[in-house]
């Protein structure tokens, strides 16, 4: 399944206000700017965070909360529709003060301190659409 994308709209840069939530921040400004489409990346750090492993045989997600300053060593994602709205799916690698990194699905609960992000939105005829995936238990890209 793809969706072709015939150039690239908006390419955004900028900064995300200390004590936003990281996830619902990066969200908003996809909804402010109409980006329907497109890829994230951000860099950072959190003074505290939730990040969620996807486990495959319960089909349930776990969170870890990490309640200490971090890090944010890499964010990436994307931007898709989601019932008819911006949804932004991203990972992120975190590191603590000994360096030790830490991993998983970006969720709510991740309290910036301070985050450059880029967004580059993607123009295609048919934006991707998220809808529920049988076997994964996911929801995942459904058409394109
Ligand atoms: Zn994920």
């Amino acid at each position: 399944m793809q969706v072709l994308a015939k150039s690239t709209g908006k390419r955004i840069m900028g900064r995300l206000p200390k004590g936003s939530d990281l996830l619902e921040a990066l969200t908003g400004i996809c909804q402010e700017q109409g980006i329907h489409l497109g890829g994230v990346r951000a860099i950072g750090a959190v003074s505290r965070a939730r990040i969620g492993y996807y486990d495959q045989a319960a089909r349930v997600y776990n969170f870890l909360e990490l309640k200490q300053d971090l890090e944010i060593l890499a964010l990436m994602g994307n931007v898709s529709l989601k019932d008819g709205k911006p949804f932004v799916h991203a990972h992120l690698t975190l590191g603590d003060a000994q360096g030790r990194a830490f991993g998983g699905h970006l969720a709510e609960g991740c309290e910036v301190f301070a985050c450059e992000f880029e967004l580059t939105e993607y123009l295609a005829d048919e934006p991707l659409a998220r809808g529920w995936d049988e076997p994964t238990g996911l929801m995942l890209w459904t058409r394109g």
